[in-house]
C-alpha cells in the first residue's frame, strides 16, 4: 500500500505514520518528493485493511494499494525520475551520459590507451571487466583484482568514475573497493541472492536486463535491490534472445518507452552486446538516443581484433569518436544534451 502524506505533514507526522506501520507488521519505506513524502508499506498484502484505516489520520492525504508486482521501482510509488549522482556525473538527468571502454580489462597499456581515448571523445564513465562471465570455462576469465586496481589507475588519471562487473556474492567486497557503479550483468539479473547482498550497498547498481527476462521480471529484480535500501539502480537492456541470428541478440529498443513509462529508474543501452557486431552500433547507439535512452555503454578496444573478449563487437577510437560527434544532433533534436 502506498500511504501519501499532505504537503504540509511536518517530520513527527510522518514519524507517527511509519511507527503505526510498523506495529501492523509491515515495512515502511519513505520516499520524499519535491511537494510530498509518499511511505510504500510492504508486507503480506492479505492484512491491508489496517493500513487503509491510516486514511482518517489528518495529516495522510490517501491510502491507496499498489497495483503493480513491483513496488518501490514504479511509477504509482515515485512519479519523479531518479537521478543518481557518480561523482558529479548525474544519471537520468536531461544530459546523457556514456560510458565506455573494453568488455575486459586486459593489461596495462591496452586500458590506458582504451581509456584515454574513450574519455578524449567524451565518454564519462569507464567501463571493463575484471571478472567475465564468459560461456566457455576455457575462455579469459578476466584479471581479477589486477584489473579493479588498473581500472582505478585509469580512472584516477581520466577523472571518469568505474562501472564494472561483480559475478558472486564472495566478490563484492573487492569490487566495491574499486568501482563506482556495480555492473550486474545479464547472466546474473535474477541471482536473488546476489541482488540481496549488493541492495545493502550504497553505490549504484547498473542492472542488466538478462537474455531471457521480460520487462516485468527486470523490474522485479531491481525491485530486489531498492527492496533491500538501496534505491540508486540504472537499468541496462543489452538485448535479449530471439530467434534471429544475424545479430548476437536483438536489441530491445521498445523497452525505453515501456520502461519510463513504468518506472522511474534511468534507462541506457548497451548496443554493443545488443548487436554484437560493430558495423551495427552506430544505428543503434543514434536510434537509443532517439527512443528516449537515458544513456549508452558501448564497448571500445584499441586493438579489437587482439581482444580477449567481445572484439567483433569493440567499436576501435577512432569510430567511437565518430559515433559521439553523430550522437550530438540527435540528442539536441530530442531535447537532451551529450
Ligand atoms: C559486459 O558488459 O561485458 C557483459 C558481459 O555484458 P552482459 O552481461 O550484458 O552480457
Ligand atoms: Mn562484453
Amino acid at each position: 500500500m502506498i500511504i501519501v502524506m499532505q504537503e504540509k505533514a511536518t517530520p513527527q507526522d510522518i514519524e507517527d505514520v511509519v511507527s503505526r506501520i510498523k506495529e501492523y507488521g509491515y515495512s515502511p519505506q519513505l520516499i520524499e518528493g519535491s511537494l510530498r513524502t509518499v511511505i510504500a508499506a510492504l508486507g503480506d498484502a492479505r492484512d491491508k485493511a489496517r493500513l487503509q484505516s491510516l486514511e482518517s489520520l489528518h495529516h495522510v492525504e490517501s491510502v491507496m494499494p499498489i497495483l503493480k508486482p513491483y513496488k518501490l521501482c514504479s511509477k504509482e510509488v515515485k512519479s519523479e525520475s531518479t537521478i543518481i549522482d557518480v561523482k558529479g556525473i548525474k544519471i537520468g538527468g536531461n544530459k546523457l551520459v556514456v560510458m565506455a571502454g573494453p568488455c575486459s580489462v586486459e593489461s596495462r597499456e591496452q586500458l590506458v590507451a582504451t581509456g584515454l581515448a574513450c574519455k578524449a571523445s567524451g565518454a564519462d564513465i569507464l567501463r571493463g571487466g575484471a571478472f567475465k562471465p564468459r560461456t566457455s570455462p576455457y575462455s579469459f576469465q578476466g584479471m581479477a583484482e589486477e584489473g579493479l586496481i588498473l581500472l582505478k589507475e585509469v580512472s584516477d588519471e581520466t577523472g571518469m568514475p568505474i562501472v564494472t562487473e561483480v559475478m558472486n556474492p564472495r566478490e563484492i567486497d573487492l569490487v566495491y573497493k574499486y568501482s563506482d557503479i556495480i555492473q550486474v550483468g545479464a547472466r546474473n539479473v535474477q541471482n536473488f541472492s546476489l541482488l540481496k547482498e549488493i541492495g545493502r550497498l550504497d553505490k549504484p547498481i547498473l542492472l542488466k536486463r538478462g537474455l531471457a527476462t521480460t520487462i516485468d521480471e527486470w523490474l522485479m529484480s531491481a525491485e530486489y535491490i531498492l527492496s533491500e535500501g538501496n534505491r540508486e539502480v540504472i537499468l541496462c537492456e543489452r538485448g535479449i534472445r530471439t530467434f534471429e541470428t544475424a545479430t548476437r541478440n536483438t536489441l530491445d529498443l521498445s523497452a525505453v518507452p515501456v520502461l519510463k513509462e513504468k518506472t522511474h529508474l534511468p534507462v541506457i543501452i548497451d548496443p554493443s552486446h545488443g548487436a554484437g557486431y560493430w558495423q551495427y552500433v552506430d544505428a543503434m547507439s543514434r536510434a537509443a538516443v532517439a527512443v528516449g535512452a537515458d544513456g549508452l555503454m558501448i564497448e571500445v578496444h584499441w586493438k579489437p581484433e587482439e581482444a580477449y573478449s567481445d572484439g567483433p563487437q569493440s567499436l576501435k577510437p577512432d569510430k567511437f569518436d565518430k559515433l559521439m560527434k553523430a550522437l550530438r544532433p540527435i540528442a539536441t533534436a530530442v531535447g537532451r544534451e551529450i
